[in-house]
């Protein structure tokens, strides 16, 4: 399949493909401004070996007043700290209410630090609520690609967009789904985990077909070696431009550090202590490479991710952390019998669940969302229900069951679950008490499939297939296409949109509307509309 991007010297090294090179062209479209910056920068930081934004712009965590630009310095991403000799460099950043850059409403320098990767967070603060921005940020001379971004509206708010996505293995496909979202109109992207797999990449990039550095073959452990990870990753030019146009918010799931792990736990070894200091590590260079605000930067091998972003009367996220405070799976790992500890361990943690329950709903919000890694609807893997994936919420009933009682009993407006983790499509009516046939439904969830993870293969839908007849509450499952789910909220109806594309292989692949649902304002879970599709879902919506 023929690609453009034949090495990755070429996409790191400083090339410029069309787009960037119409938003780098539009950013220098005439300012004095522009010059009189650059004149006084030229003598702060020295010329780079490269274009220094090889890696992109982004924003992200959108409020009222602000949001949080990103970027960071590697005109040679696979090279030593990136490419840059200097300890720090000075950057020049700017926010105006055009692309033309003529009125310049916030600016102001930041160092890049190396101890940072040369990353660079700035919390932009004092914009208009629900208004529109463009940004860019000026190094060594060189001015960025002009990022676009959007503050969240305050007040009445009669509608809102926004995608979801989750679970990115760059070696098994390409981006084509970011391609499509790109396309869309949103006012936000929430990313649900897996941005990265901890993995050695093979020499040819698995799926991608191109020649990767030996530096990249080994599994992540260190901090340098996740960094090599993200800058990978952050190279793909379909990512970069869902990035540069829409603010993000991210939450992680197990593979931004490794597979299934818990808490202070890895997944199979018993050395806690080793497993911290890995840890911290990936924490680390998953913040230096994501829009996140400062108030998230590691302390101590931790991070601050649990929080909550605010739509105005129409939505609230409350963005939960499910892997950093949870107790080890407590009957083992994988597909397991459930035991009598599944019912007292925790994911979330007690300060994270008082902080949900505490908070949650007190916005008066229409929506209020909870943006999570792992599902949180029941899976019964065995007719008899005692069988379970216990890496999911399933291995945590006990907590699942005390959190939707109390939404339940607080009367919080249409609570909703968005998740990722499962390369699969559920659509699941959530309940406090599985074990009660008769329970109500107290809140719905939406998992979305992969963007990329598991390819074009058939793997999920066989496997989970045959198991979702012992599920009453699923409405709906599909295991094998890749994309992301796009949401459109009012004040009376909550509309989801699963938007597949047809192929990985190709990262200019079409997409398509695989099904819609529907949530109604006060009536908890979801109805379906099947778009008829070959072949079609293994779930309950009928075509
Ligand atoms: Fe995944
Ligand atoms: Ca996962």
């Amino acid at each position: 399949m023929p690609d453009p991007r034949s090495t990755l010297a070429e996409l790191g090294g400083g090339r410029m493909d069309r787009r960037r090179f119409l938003a780098w062209t539009g950013a220098l479209a005439g300012t004095a401004l522009y010059s009189q910056v650059r004149g006084d920068l030229a003598a702060a930081a020295p010329p780079m070996p490269g274009y220094p934004f090889a890696l992109g712009v982004a924003s992200g965590e959108p409020h009222a007043a602000g949001v949080t630009l990103w970027t960071r310095l590697a005109p040679d991403p696979f090279a030593k700290n990136g490419g840059i000799s200097a300890k720090s460099v000075q950057v020049q950043w700017q926010v105006a209410t055009e692309e033309g850059f003529t009125n310049v409403v916030a600016s102001g320098t930041v160092a890049a630090l190396a101890e940072l990767a040369h990353s660079v967070h700035v919390d932009v603060g004092g914009l208009q609520p629900g208004h529109v921005y463009y940004y860019r940020f000026i190094a060594g001379g060189e001015t960025s690609p002009v990022g676009r971004t959007k503050t969240a509206p305050t007040g009445h708010v009669a509608e809102l967009a926004f995608a979801f996505a989750s679970c990115q293995d760059w070696q098994h496909g390409f981006y084509s789904a970011y391609r499509r979202m790109a396309q869309q109109d949103l006012d936000l992207v929430i990313h649900l985990g897996d941005y990265i797999y901890e993995g050695g990449i093979s020499p040819t990039g698995g799926a991608r077909n191109v020649k990767i550095p030996g530096t990249l073959r080994e599994q992540c452990r260190s901090l340098e070696r996740y960094r090599l990870q993200h800058a990978l990753y952050k190279t793909d030019p379909d990512l970069q431009e869902a990035h540069r146009i829409f603010p993000w918010a991210v939450t992680w799931d197990d593979h931004e550090v490794e597979n299934d792990y818990a808490g202070i736990h890895p997944e199979f070894s018993n050395d806690n202590q080793g497993f911290v200091k890995r840890r911290a590590a990936a924490f680390q260079a998953y913040y230096e490479h994501l829009p996140l605000s400062i108030n998230a930067r590691p302390t101590a091998g931790s991070v601050l991710l649990y929080r909550r972003l605010r739509y105005g009367d129409i939505a609230e996220f409350n963005v939960l952390d499910t892997r950093q405070y949870r107790d080890d799976q407590p009957c083992g790992d994988g597909e397991q019998f459930r035991c009598d500890a599944n019912f007292t361990a925790t994911k979330l943690g007690a300060a994270q669940r008082q902080w949900l329950l505490d908070g949650i709903g007190a916005s008066g919000a229409r929506w209020n969302v909870l943006a999570q890694g792992t599902m949180m609807g029941e899976l019964k893997h065995n007719a008899e229900g005692t069988f379970f994936w216990q890496d999911a919420w399933d291995g945590y009933p006990g907590e699942r069951s005390r959190i939707l009682q109390a939404i339940h009993g607080k009367g919080v407006s249409n609570p909703v679950s968005i998740a990722g983790d499962w390369h699969s499509t559920f659509v699941h009516n959530l309940k406090a008490d599985y074990e009660d046939d008769s329970a109500p439904v107290v809140a719905t969830e939406f998992v979305g499939t992969s963007i990329s993870s598991n390819g074009d293969g058939l793997v999920y839908g066989p496997y989970y297939g045959p198991m979702v007849p012992f599920n009453e509450h699923i409405e709906f499952f599909d295991g094998d296409r890749r994309g992301y789910v796009l949401c459109k909220l009012d004040h009376e109806i909550w509309r989801t949109e699963l938007r597949m594309v047809e192929s990985v292989s190709n990262p200019d692949a079409a997409e398509y509307t695989f099904a819609r649902f529907v949530v109604e304002d006060g009536q908890p879970g979801a109805q379906g509309e099947c778009v008829p599709v070959n072949p079609p879902p293994l779930g309950r919506v009928d075509c």
